[in-house]
């Protein structure tokens, strides 16, 4: 439920509100806007009576949500949240962010000589898996902590934050000693001990759409997070299955100006794992910071044929190269309009 106040509500009238919906037994959120206040009531499990609330001084209208998410809803909170990852901001709207790197860190001398590349392209963080979700268990699984190691070698050595995915609930401390970002992969969105895990926790965390998430579920994954009181959450679509096989999945652009009008939380796009196919990455990242997404993820590796995993989408150093000169072109112009 959401209680919106009169814009010349008195902060004791919203301390007033807030006593009475602690002693209904729920939390009451003040959630303070340009024009007015509005409290966010949380804890609840069902309809609340609001007769007693209608009645209190400063209230103008109470809004009852019936969606599974509100932490995570414009409705309850209309600015937009700008995720900080170790000063690299993200959702700011004027700045559009790019993450590049392997698929899965394989040796240091591959994962420095990317940093470094990457960074001198202008890149914005480093992402490399070091605990790999694959498919088959005959395929490589990732180098786990050795893997980790390297990416804080890398990042130190290229000076960019680190993205890196946590797979298990019983990692998420590891990982956050490493990574800058932490990310959830598409198989572990409804992982939900993982994702209250990564509520606890004060790094932000990456949620990557799951393969068959509708945006409603793509929204309560989030809401385990930020309810746990983590609300440095970064949105990714990154493709869902469709009956198309032509492509690896089927990008689904769309989600990133629905996001805005549903979330205040940021929401990037990774063109790699949505296609699959290296020449579709570069057009389908452009076409994702055209719609709005406040970033792309992108695979990159200095020797895509030989790469351990996804290497058909990852792209060579000089495919990447151009690339971030045609985004650098295409941000300017944008921010010209
Ligand atoms: C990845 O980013 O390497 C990855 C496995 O992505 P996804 O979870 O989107 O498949
Ligand atoms: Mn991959």
């Amino acid at each position: 439920m959401l209680i919106v106040m009169n814009h010349n509500a008195t902060k004791a009238d919203v301390d007033a509100i807030g006593r009475i919906v602690k002693e209904m037994g729920f939390r009451a959120e003040p959630i303070p806007g340009s024009e007015r206040t509005a409290i966010g009531v949380l804890g609840n499990h069902g309809y609340v009576d609001d007769c007693k609330i209608l009645e209190l001084p400063g209230v103008q209208r109470v809004i009852h949500v019936s969606k599974p998410y509100k932490l995570v809803s414009r409705d309850f909170h209309p600015d937009n949240t700008i995720v900080d990852v170790s000063g690299v901001k993200v959702g700011q709207g004027c700045r559009q962010v790019v993450v590049g790197g392997p698929c899965a860190v394989e040796s240091e001398e591959q994962i420095v000589k990317t940093a470094i590349f990457v960074k001198k392209c202008g890149a914005d963080m480093l992402r490399g898996g070091a605990f790999k979700p694959r498919t088959g268990p005959h395929t490589f699984q990732g180098l786990r902590e050795e893997g980790l190691r390297l990416l804080a070698i890398a990042g130190k050595e290229s000076g960019l934050p680190i993205v890196t995915e946590v797979m298990s609930p019983d990692n998420v401390g590891l990982v956050a000693e490493y990574a800058d970002l932490l990310q959830v992969g598409a198989r572990n969105m409804q992982n939900f001990d993982l994702l209250r895990e990564l509520g606890k926790i004060r790094k932000p965390v990456l949620l990557k759409r799951g393969m068959s998430a509708t945006v409603e579920e793509f929204l309560a994954a989030a809401e385990y997070i930020l309810a746990e009181g983590n609300d440095q959450v970064i949105l990714c679509e990154r493709g869902i299955r469709t009956f198309e096989t032509a492509t690896r999945n089927t990008l689904d652009l769309s989600i990133v100006p629905l996001i805005k009008e549903m979330s205040h939380l940021p929401i990037m796009v990774d063109p790699s794992h949505a296609t699959g196919k290296r020449s579709l990455v570069v057009p389908m990242a452009k076409a994702a910071l055209v719609a709005g997404a406040d970033g792309v993820l992108v695979e990159v590796h200095p020797e895509p044929e030989k790469a351990l995993s996804d290497g058909p989408q990852s792209l060579t150093f000089p495919a990447f190269e151009r690339m971030m000169i045609e985004i650098g072109q295409l941000t300017a112009f944008m921010r010209s309009c």
